[in-house]
């Protein structure tokens, strides 16, 4: 598996290194020249609302690299199906259901709380064909982008740990190095903690924004199928009421597009080098 250096991973050094030096100038340049004390505000917000940006912004690589596309797939007819915040009892039996009706490989990305309380769907998952991977211990949604080290490391491995127990003795039951993050958001550490135990952090190249009650279904099917081609990564939510419904819909016109869904092996997503 190609596994960057985040150390070396220079967006995110220069990132970084501004807002120290933007932090340093905003206490410094107050003290030794005329201007106001709250001047030193002003000096630090535009590094500051850079570094906001790169914490919430789900598709920036700024401090760190992310997986947005399957370089194995991009000659092929296969794309990438995950489905996030998982499982539940109401709607997993009824995704499976059509992902075997179409003969649809996906990966579930699932909350460590949630595999904790319904271990048999994510053994039943793993039964179908499809991957499990780890979307965080509790999906701190609002927070995570601001959580502090030991609390992100907590979310990663309490996921992963869920994850273990709930397949059990299974086959392979280690949970693939794979994390998909809150909303896309990126605290400050979660690209050394993933670096750390050498997992990618998985994005998406099309989302159909079904992460609420009642989105419109004509709306999340236009943006999914606009971002359907070979090598996509697709992200749908479960455990909204409407995962069924939309893959019912999604999954016919994949195939009729000639587009298969896949699950690709973890060792041949390789990050990018963070060039943009
Ligand atoms: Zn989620």
């Amino acid at each position: 598996m190609t596994l960057p250096s985040i150390h070396s991973y220079r967006p995110r050094r220069l990132l970084l290194s501004w807002v120290g030096l933007a932090a340093v100038a905003a206490v410094m340049v107050p003290a030794v020249s005329p201007l106001p004390a709250w001047s030193g505000i002003l000096i630090f917000l535009p590094a500051h609302l850079t570094l906001l940006w790169a914490q919430l912004s789900p598709s920036c690589r700024w401090l760190g690299p992310v997986v947005d596309k399957v370089p194995g797939f991009v000659a092929s007819d296969q794309l990438w199906l995950t489905l996030d915040d998982g499982p539940d009892p109401d709607e997993t039996p009824a995704v499976l259901e059509v992902l075997d009706r179409h003969g649809a490989k996906a990966t579930f990305f699932v909350i460590g709380t949630r595999a904790s309380a319904h271990p048999e769907l994510i053994r039943e998952i793993r039964r179908r064909g499809h991957q499990v991977a780890n979307h965080s211990a509790t999906h701190p949604q609002g927070l995570f982008w601001a959580l502090p080290r030991p609390a992100v490391a907590r979310e990663l491995d309490g996921g992963a740990q869920a994850l273990r127990e709930a397949l059990g003795d299974d086959d392979g039951a280690q949970p693939p190095p794979l994390f998909r993050s809150p909303v896309g958001m990126t605290p400050i550490s979660l690209p050394t903690l993933l670096a750390e135990r050498g997992w990618l952090r998985i994005g998406w190249s099309a989302r159909g924004l079904d992460g609420v009650a009642r989105p419109d279904l004509d709306a999340v099917e236009r943006r999914l199928v606009a971002g359907a081609r070979p090598g996509a990564i697709l992200a749908l939510h479960e455990g909204r009421g409407h995962a069924p419904e939309l893959l019912g819909r999604l999954l016919p016109r994949l195939q009729a597009a000639g587009l298969a869904c896949a699950v690709p092996d973890a060792s041949s997503l390789g990050a990018d080098s963070g060039r943009r």
